[in-house]
């Protein structure tokens, strides 16, 4: 489809090599950081992580906390009761189903306490170099915006992008789009004027009629 060709092709110039923005040192760890962004930067998890992953860095240590000692060290990412809760019974589950290691394929990533699609797929891709299209805020603003999708449900619009795009371009271009819709196709003022896409672009042609 000419339309995604250059949607890809656009997007690799714009972010020839995108990266993950979230700071870790081993998967553990990034399974962490993954729970913990839910509804938060990835900014503030990095300064969090950055004192908590120095002596909690793996599920062992990490259950050598409680719950509200764990709430006091992630406080500050929101959410903080229900993200200690499931940071601590995603551990249990690795100890008592998984040896203690992150499984590497995305069933029994979900299976894990608190471990959603999304972070499933983030950890998958990210990991273990799968091919997942992760959809989060900014992937499913971006994509409603330029017509790759026609929903709001974050699984029917991972499964629209990955009828569209090549298999083999799902990791990068699960970055390239949350890249894209974190500073450039921001939820408010976006900047449509320095943007390749506005003849795509629903939300433009709106705006600009
Ligand atoms: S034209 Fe504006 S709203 Fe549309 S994709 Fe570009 S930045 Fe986003």
């Amino acid at each position: 489809m000419k339309k995604t060709k250059e949607i890809s092709e656009e997007l690799d110039k714009m972010f020839p090599q995108p990266k993950c923005e979230l700071d870790y040192n081993n998967v553990y760890e990034l399974l962490v950081a993954v729970i913990l962004s839910a509804q938060c930067t990835d900014k503030r998890v990095n300064l969090v992580t950055k004192n908590l992953f120095k002596e909690y860095n793996s599920p062992e240590k990490m259950l050598t906390l409680s719950q509200p000692e764990l709430e006091s060290k992630i406080y500050s990412c929101g959410f903080y009761h229900n993200k200690a809760k499931n940071i601590l019974s995603m551990s249990k589950d690795l100890l008592d189903k998984f040896h203690g290691q992150v499984p590497n394929n995305l069933d029994d990533l979900q299976k894990l306490a608190g471990v959603g699609r999304k972070t499933a797929n983030v950890v998958y891709s990210e990991a273990f170099k799968g091919d997942a299209i992760a959809v989060d805020t900014h992937v499913l603003r971006v994509s409603n915006r330029l017509g790759l999708a026609t929903t709001q449900n974050p699984y029917k619009c991972e499964i629209e992008l990955m009828k569209l795009f090549d298999k083999s371009s799902w990791g990068k271009l699960h970055l390239q789009l949350v890249h894209f819709g974190r500073y450039k196709c921001k939820a408010i003022k976006p900047d449509c004027n320095n943007c390749p896409f506005t003849k795509f672009c629903d939300y433009y042609a709106k705006h600009n009629s």
